[in-house]
């Protein structure tokens, strides 16, 4: 079932994606979703291989209502998606940690996502190239004006798999802890403390030319990495 996302508001939630632990706490609001997929950097892809399940972190790019999954085509867990297997992609964003005054409702602050579906391998040389430029732009934006695109030899080497957003949920949970009504008065700090990804210093590739150098990359805004 392919959605026409530009029509709607909300993802509807189905009897996989319904939550029903702390409802309230859910959203299937589009534009959250996208927020929160186009914040964060990296996923985790569960599905089945072997008769297993294991969960793999990975990086990915939406484009409108698509991710894009790229990777090397002897991954093993690209040729088991592109089957056409059940995966679920979940993506965190961290925000706070939650400190109560009794150990059992210390908690965490997050906007988490989850797609279920299936994977299709991007076959057509424009899509292909158009989602490897999100995925290097996820990183930071515009960066893909400022490296070497890949060449025929690379895309060849590389699989790019396309998940479209349909079955979608979104959790996300602020504000402070929730401690029993007899716990209040406990000597014990409780609250939350906020957390972000932040980026550090520069680290300069060894061998950078002086002029490349000089460059640097383009600054990231204030309310990114
Ligand atoms: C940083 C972080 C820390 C967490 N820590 C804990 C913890 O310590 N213990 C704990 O029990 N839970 C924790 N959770 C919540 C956890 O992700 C589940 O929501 C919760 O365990 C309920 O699971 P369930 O199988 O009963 O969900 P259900 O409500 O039965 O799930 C039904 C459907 O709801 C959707 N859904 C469920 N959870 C999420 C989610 N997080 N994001 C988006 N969609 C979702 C999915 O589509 C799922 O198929 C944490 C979440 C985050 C992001």
């Amino acid at each position: 079932m392919t959605i026409n996302f530009q029509l709607m508001d909300n993802f509807s939630p189905t009897n996989r994606t319904q939550l029903h632990r702390i409802p309230q706490r859910a959203t299937y609001e589009v534009s959250k979703i996208y927020g929160i997929l186009d914040e964060a950097l990296v996923c985790h892809v569960g599905f089945i291989v072997d008769n297993a399940p294991i969960v793999l972190p990975t990086t990915y790019a939406r484009i409108a209502n698509q991710v894009y999954l790229h990777g090397a085509q002897a991954s093993r867990m690209l040729k088991s998606l592109k089957e056409g297997i059940q995966i679920s992609m979940t993506v965190t964003l961290l925000d706070g940690l939650v400190f109560a005054r009794s150990a059992f409702h210390h908690s965490m602050n997050y906007r988490s996502v989850v797609i279920l579906g299936q994977a299709v391998e991007v076959t057509d040389l424009s899509e292909k190239q158009a989602a490897l430029e999100a995925i290097v732009n996820h990183m930071q934006a515009g960066r893909m004006e400022h490296t070497r695109a890949p060449n025929p030899k690379e895309l060849r080497a590389t699989m790019v798999l396309r998940l479209e957003l349909n079955e979608v949920s979104a959790k996300v949970r602020t504000g402070p802890p929730v401690d029993d009504e007899e716990d209040l008065s406990l000597p014990y700090w409780a609250g939350v403390v906020p957390v972000r990804l932040q980026a550090e210093q520069l680290q300069p590739a060894p061998g950078l030319s002086q002029h490349a150098q000089s460059l640097g990359i383009i600054p990231f805004s204030s309310n990114e990495r």
